[in-house]
């Protein structure tokens, strides 16, 4: 039913050992999903009385002794219909979903409820990751619920506040490295050699396998059809990776007719791959400093590049690349159209889009999702130092008076 496959040279690993890349070329490694079989597992009306839900589509993902799941309630995410923020863009069918609602907050859950399974079915015990947050605060949760230890490595000073309590008070040993995400994570990859530590970063495939699900969500959602474009962030660029793959699969097994055009939007101080895009090159220039305020796509050398670039281009797809400006805005503007309080590093699908339609890159009667990968609340500071302040007035009706006929009626 599944097989571990090189993405490279195709060559095949066993997928009941821990490997994470190709033992030939040392390429990243892929769930190979056997259609015929998976066709066979695929009942559309036991799906229509099940909710929505990662585990909803169990027969088709890599998880073979039940017994070993550890779950806490995660996808089932909202597809939201957004017109206020549609009209504002003029664009006719907008949408965003909000992977926000996921148990920790991010879709990094999606990932890590398959790939904590998975260390269970291993039998592990001690689970590791690099993270520029949401996926240490995942992990820290889903190891705990497992009973596993963890240990997260992130870039000293560099990871939003909400992200670090949760990483904290899941109970997971949490070290700092005076250095970079790319740092953080290259280390990762040595540790867990010489240590024995399971990891769970974005080379590990089977979280790919989990957030894949987001895409099933979205044609379910939407009737069984894939929207004409998917608009969407890219930091290590799993999650694009896993999007496409998802659609593919539903597209393969005859479940939808056509294919989103897939758009990946990087912050333009951190936009290797947009850049080799854009340029029509094959391969990325990594970035030695990435800079933006949206710390959750701060990353310089993404490890899925290459399946990044294929979804865009194998799809007819787009790339762009947004300011820190244009991210705060739209992170802004969403919230204030349609109550979404997003990250800044998902609220650069919304910048991306924009900009996109302002360029006239985009045709306004598409279908559109967006992408939204995280809740606002993970990075109150952010929002917090871009917002007008609280009027601050002593306890005196008068005043009060005073401020709201000045200030609330006038405006
Ligand atoms: C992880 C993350 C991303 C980037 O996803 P990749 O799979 O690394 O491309 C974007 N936004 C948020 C909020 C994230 O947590
Ligand atoms: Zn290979």
């Amino acid at each position: 039913m599944f097989s571990l496959r090189c993405i490279s040279c195709g060559s095949e690993e066993s997928i009941d050992e821990i490997v994470y890349r190709c033992r030939r070329c040392n390429d990243l490694l892929e769930v190979q999903l056997d259609l015929e079989r998976a066709k066979e597992r695929v009942d559309k009306r036991e799906w229509s009385s099940k909710p929505l839900s990662v585990w909803k589509y169990i027969g088709l993902i890599p998880v073979f002794d039940k017994s070993k799941i550890v779950t806490i309630g995660e996808g089932g995410t909202g597809l939201h219909r957004c017109d206020n923020l549609a009209e504002e863009l003029g664009v006719k069918n907008l949408y965003v979903k909000n992977e926000g609602e996921n148990p920790t907050g991010s879709f990094k859950d999606r990932g890590m409820t398959i790939g904590v399974t998975k260390a269970r079915e291993l039998n592990v015990s001690e689970v590791a990751c690099a993270s520029t947050g949401n996926t240490a605060a995942s992990l820290a949760a889903y190891s705990a619920k497992a009973r596993l230890r963890c240990m997260i490595l992130i870039p000293h000073g560099a990871i939003a506040l909400g992200k670090l309590a949760q990483a904290m008070i899941y109970g997971a040993k949490v070290i700092e490295i005076k250095g970079n995400f790319d740092d953080a994570l290259s280390m990762v990859l040595d540790a867990s050699k010489s240590l024995g530590l399971y990891l769970l970063n974005s080379i590990n495939p089977f979280r790919i396998e989990g957030q894949k699900t987001a895409a099933f969500e979205i044609c379910d959602q939407l009737g069984w059809h894939a929207p004409d474009r998917l608009v969407i962030p890219i930091g290590n660029a799993g999650n694009i990776t896993a999007y496409w793959k998802g659609f593919k699969e539903f597209y393969e097994l005859g479940l939808i007719k056509g294919l989103p055009m897939m758009t990946g939007v990087q912050a333009s101080g951190s936009s290797p791959i947009i850049r080799a895009i854009k340029e029509g090159k094959k391969t990325i220039q990594p970035v030695k400093d990435p800079r933006t305020i949206a710390s959750a796509i701060r990353i310089g050398r993404p490890v899925n590049w290459k399946r990044a670039m294929i979804a865009i281009r194998e799809s007819d797809g787009k790339g762009e690349t947004v300011t820190d400006e244009e991210i705060i805005s739209a992170q802004r503007l969403l919230a204030r159209k349609e109550g979404l309080f997003v990250e800044p590093a998902s609220a650069s699908s919304i910048a991306g889009l924009k900009k996109l339609i302002e360029l006239g890159e985009i045709d306004r009667e598409e279908e559109i999702v967006c992408v939204a990968t995280g809740h606002g609340l993970k990075d109150p500071d952010s929002a917090i130092e871009y917002c007008e302040e609280p009027i601050l007035i002593e306890p005196d009706l008068k005043i009060l008076r005073e401020v709201i006929e000045g200030v609330v009626i006038k405006v």
